[in-house]
């Protein structure tokens, strides 16, 4: 049996991951779940999944849970506060961890995971960008089994001669819907909303994600995602649209062989895998039928009408603190955006103009960028409230 850590259990990939879990009781069980703030819907999973230890990332909701707990009957644990979420990921009494807290938010308790040598399925992507290295050092030093939850990294681990091999690898193609705009027209950019924003073609996300998707910042925090976890440079990973989502990302040989992974834009496959590697499970996911499908198409990113994509690879290729930079002054500019603060266009300037004012610094530890990453917070919250940009 194995034992279960969620972190981020309310959100979409939280759900996607106990939809699978909840399919194979005899194999999986919930040791720990943890939530921000929605103390009542982590209550109700509570019911429903059992686990030894809640937490609330918000230790203001510390009371509201414990009491709730204590009122539903269940013998959980509660606990609040940033802390409680690394102590779980480090706990013993899981052997797996689910990453899948938004934001730079899920740094501490994914560094945790790795240092602690657990099986680390992976989404809090904004956790590779800000701290990449030091968690793939984390995760050799360990043993740590680290197994990507994003669609374009779990197609590009199954793809893969062998689990952390690149021999005879030539580059890595991402896949990239596009988002919701990829079809309009640029000039209409500036007025889009975050409703409109939110409303990706293909798949069902969070917020930050969906408008991450709507900026093509997305597949940049992807392209340093892959840098990191398969250990290529820029100039070896490619971005590509793809409309339909259902190639999700390929591999190029040196021999001419390109291997893709195909399927539906359903998270629960990619849960599933690294769930179960190297065996498969079932994860209620339809099979694809090619036939109604189709065709496949394929295109180059605009990356004027998309800046952001192109101020990723700029990062990446600056690298030390850049990436962290860039990271956390998108979480800025999409919180902003989200509240009516800054328009669509805004998300990528107030990035630029971020990166523009902090030069590139060198240093590696948590504590270099967790200190880079509050000081990007700092100039893009100035230059927002100063105003002036698109
Ligand atoms: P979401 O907003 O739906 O859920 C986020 C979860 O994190 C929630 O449980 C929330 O309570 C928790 N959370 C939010 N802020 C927190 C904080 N400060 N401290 C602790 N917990 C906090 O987001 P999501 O779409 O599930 O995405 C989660 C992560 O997975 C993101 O990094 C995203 O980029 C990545 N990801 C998501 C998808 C997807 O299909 N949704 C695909 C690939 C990667
Ligand atoms: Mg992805």
């Amino acid at each position: 049996m194995k034992r279960i850590a969620l972190l981020g259990a309310t959100g979409s990939i939280g759900g996607s991951a106990l939809d699978v879990i909840a399919r194979h009781p005899g194999r999986y069980a919930v040791d720990a779940l943890s939530a921000h703030s929605k103390v009542d819907e982590l209550i109700a999973l509570c019911q429903r999944f059992r686990p030894r230890i809640a937490a609330v990332a918000d230790p203001a909701h510390y009371a509201a849970l414990r009491d709730g707990l204590a009122a539903a009957g269940l013998p959980t644990r509660a606990a609040a506060g940033p802390e409680a979420l690394a102590e779980i990921a480090a706990d013993g009494g899981n052997d797996t961890v689910i990453a899948a807290v938004v934001g730079a938010a899920g740094v501490a308790s994914t560094l945790a995971a790795a240092r602690a040598g657990k099986r680390l399925l992976l989404a809090n992507k904004e956790a590779v960008v800000l701290a990449g290295e030091r968690l793939m050092a984390e995760v050799a030093s360990a043993g740590a089994r680290l197994i990507p939850i994003d669609s374009e990294h779990n197609a590009i681990f199954q793809c893969l001669p062998a689990e952390g091999s690149r021999a005879g690898v030539r580059r890595l193609v991402l896949t990239a819907s596009g988002g919701p705009f990829r079809d309009r027209d640029p000039a209409t950019l500036a007025s889009v909303t975050p409703e409109e924003a939110c409303a990706h073609p293909n798949w069902s996300m969070g917020r930050k994600i969906s408008v991450d998707s709507a900026t093509l910042m997305n597949k940049g925090l992807e392209v340093i995602e892959a840098h990191h976890l398969f250990g290529l440079p820029a100039e070896r990973i490619e971005v590509v649209i793809h409309p339909q989502s259902t190639i999700h990302s390929l591999v190029d040989f040196v021999d001419g062989s390109m291997l893709a992974q195909l399927g539906q834009p359903d998270m629960r496959t990619t849960l599933a895998v690294g769930l179960a590697w190297p065996e498969r499970i079932e994860a209620g996911v339809a099979p694809l039928d090619l036939v109604a499908l189709g065709r496949l198409d394929f295109r180059a990113p605009d990356t004027a009408a998309f800046p952001c994509l192109r101020l990723a690879y700029a990062a990446l290729r600056a690298g030390g603190s850049a990436p962290a930079v860039l990271n956390a002054a998108n979480e800025i500019a999409v919180s902003a955006f989200l509240q009516h603060r800054l328009a669509f266009l805004g998300i990528p300037a107030l990035i630029k103009a971020t990166l523009d004012r902090l030069p590139a610094l060198p240093g590696d530890t948590l504590d270099d960028r967790l200190a880079a990453d509050a000081e990007a917070r700092r100039v893009a919250g100035t230059l927002l409230a100063r105003g002036g940009l698109a």
